[in-house]
């Protein structure tokens, strides 16, 4: 889910764009819209894109639905975890206001959130409104929908790191998300700046973290993903026993018995990323 609806801070910074809880919210699934009383809806695969306003009209929407396909093939290849057919329905509304007043009256969990996704039995739904940045939430959203259609559980900040990393176009996610260039200033301030995978798998409430945390989430992520080999061997047996139904642990547990201080290994990462 993705941060507040206040316009004047949104336009401000960007860094306030922090996620928020996944909703679990069955009976959303039968009181929703039906497709037909949307001005518009495409399918690709197991999605469905429904729109307020002409898919074609919206380049944003538009572009997203050519995407789509990559962006689930770039998860589940990039994560090693199997795809399925549980379908994910994604929703567009043409302003703020009908978005939020769809919101109060379906999902209140959302209400003052930027964007959502909401986790059904049946069926994952994402909900977005048209907005400069629309594409990012898209992304973002989706990631998560992905994931939690792929997975039994996630661990909240994991889930938030990679809906982070997922969230930029496909050339910008190793070197191009806005969130490495803070990280890398933060790997600098080497006695200011204590990145604690420990203290980030504690937070069991969305609404806990903070900015800083989003960030440490993704740079995690990112480690996990671009890092040494023994980085991304740890990242693919955790997610691999998640998907097996085994109880994980805390990933931060099997980095400590590769680096005795795995935050060093993170800092040093990030100093020396291009
Ligand atoms: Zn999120």
């Amino acid at each position: 889910m993705r941060g507040p609806l206040n316009v004047s801070v949104m336009k401000t910074s960007r860094l306030i764009f922090v996620s928020a809880t996944i909703l679990t919210f069955v009976g959303l699934a039968t009181t929703g819209r039906a497709a037909d009383e949307w001005a518009d809806y495409q399918t690709v695969g197991r999605f469905e894109v429904r729109s307020e306003v002409p898919i074609r009209q919206s380049q944003a929407i538009s572009e997203f639905v050519l995407l789509l396909p990559s962006l689930e093939r770039g998860i589940t290849s990039s994560l090693n975890i199997r795809s399925n057919n549980k379908p994910i329905v994604i929703n567009v509304f043409q302003s703020q206001q009908n978005y939020q007043k769809f919101v109060a009256q379906r999902a209140q969990e959302g209400r003052g959130r930027r964007a959502l996704f909401v986790e059904a039995e049946t069926h994952g739904s994402v909900y977005v409104y048209l907005h400069e940045d629309v594409l990012t939430d898209l992304r973002h959203e989706t990631t998560h929908a992905i994931l939690h259609s792929s997975l039994p559980f996630i661990p909240l900040w994991l889930d938030e790191g990679l809906a982070e990393y997922f969230e930029v176009a496909r050339e910008h996610r190793a070197s191009g998300n806005p969130h490495l260039r803070r990280a890398k200033l933060d790997a600098r301030l080497i006695l200011a700046w204590h990145p604690n995978l420990t203290q980030l798998e504690r937070i069991q409430n969305l609404s806990a973290m903070t900015t800083v945390n989003y960030r440490e989430s993704w740079a995690w992520v990112h480690f996990l993903l671009h890092g040494p080999d023994e980085a991304r061997a740890i990242l693919a047996g955790y997610l691999a026993d998640i998907e097996a139904h085994d109880p994980p642990g805390p990933l931060s547990d099997r980095l400590h018995r590769v680096w005795p201080k795995p935050e060093r290994e993170l800092t040093s990462y990030l100093k020396s990323w291009k």
